[in-house]
């Protein structure tokens, strides 16, 4: 395979992610599994994309200028993506974060040089939420723009003109479904409408963990959530604008115990270190492509998103002790000390 050509800038690294074909979800689900790489974006997940989406967006808005900084409320990922950006662009970057979410979260974003405000975690009603402080924040600022990912369809634009473009022609235009899980809904928004321009049979299905409402609402019209989840970064309670519009043709909800099994065994036998997202992404793509292969047939092709890296979730997802106390299942290779056999 010939490697890609230089790049003039870092900033070029982000996108152009690989699609990869998953052997053990394959075989689930009698036909072709896909997986698009996004924790092979510079910060390591699929956040990078709306990151620079948004940056450039308020650049070309003139809201941002030189010397400026870029503030926003995010589970980490988003922001991890915006500091990078920002560094390769001369802004600073101030992140509020809920304090629930993943500890080499918050590390990777202090390394970055982010200055870094953890907030209790409370419901998106409340004045303190996570991503209200952010607001706020940015407007009693000198110089700030808020990114406002939830409601900002730069984000959705990121995942229009460049996941389902790359998708589309890494399989030479010849999709037959497509599903995640939302978070700030942009993923399978911006997919989704992007395949649909390509092909209207394209199969669009939201993939939701337990916890969010957005299953309900595209199964019976209603905003209503059942159980919860511990997997960071998905689960939407609300609309949001990234989320209007969006093509969803079907739902899976799936359990973290459904997610776990797939990040244990992507590990285990093909070699894959993951987050819970993509984990329960996977899982929700089986069931996508064990109905689509009834009509469609074992050609049926499936693609996925893996949306991180799992080495951001090892104090929690890989270590035993934490998984004990959430009641979820231990990976057999880690024993009691977390070393591996
Ligand atoms: N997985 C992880 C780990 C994430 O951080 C996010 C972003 N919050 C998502 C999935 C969902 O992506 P989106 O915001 O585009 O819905």
């Amino acid at each position: 395979m010939i490697p890609p050509m230089a790049t003039g800038s870092t900033l070029d690294l982000i996108g152009d992610t690989p699609l990869v074909r998953l052997k053990g979800p394959s075989d689930e689900a009698g036909c072709e599994i896909y997986g698009k790489c996004e924790y092979a974006n510079p910060g390591s997940s699929v956040k990078d994309r709306a990151a620079l989406y948004m940056i450039r967006d308020a650049e070309a808005r003139g809201e941002l200028k030189p010397g400026g900084t870029v503030i926003e409320g995010t589970a980490g990922n988003t922001g991890i993506g915006i500091a990078l950006v920002a560094n390769a662009l001369g802004y600073k970057t101030v992140i509020v974060m809920p304090d629930n979410q993943s500890k080499e979260k918050m590390d990777t974003l202090r390394a970055l040089g982010a200055k870094l405000v953890l907030v209790p975690p409370t419901k998106y009603a409340d004045p303190a939420h996570f991503q209200h402080v952010s607001r706020r924040m940015a407007e009693e600022t000198e110089g700030a723009v808020w990114a406002g990912q939830f409601d900002n369809i730069a984000n959705r634009r990121a995942h229009i003109e460049g996941t389902s473009k790359e998708i589309w022609e890494q399989l030479e235009g010849r999709v037959d479904g497509f599903t995640c899980a939302a978070g700030t809904g942009g993923t399978i928004s911006g997919v989704g409408m992007g395949l649909k321009e390509k092909d209207q049979n394209v199969c669009i299905a939201l993939t939701d963990p337990h916890g969010a409402a957005l299953y309900n609402y595209y199964a019976h019209g209603e905003l209503k959530s059942e159980g919860s989840s511990v997997a960071e970064g998905i689960g939407q309670g609300r609309i949001t604008a990234n989320l209007e519009g969006a093509p969803i043709d079907t739902q899976f909800r799936i359990s973290d115990e459904e997610g776990l099994v797939w990040v244990r065994r992507l590990l285990a036998e093909e070699g894959l270190c993951l987050g819970l997202s993509s984990g329960i992404n996977v899982a929700g793509a089986i069931e996508l492509g064990k109905q689509l292969a009834k009509e469609r047939g074992s050609d049926t092709r499936v693609v996925t998103i893996l949306c991180d890296t799992g080495f951001r979730y090892l104090s929690t997802l890989y270590n035993p002790e934490w998984l004990r106390k959430k009641e979820l299942p231990v990976f057999p290779w880690l024993d009691e000390e977390g070393t591996s056999a």
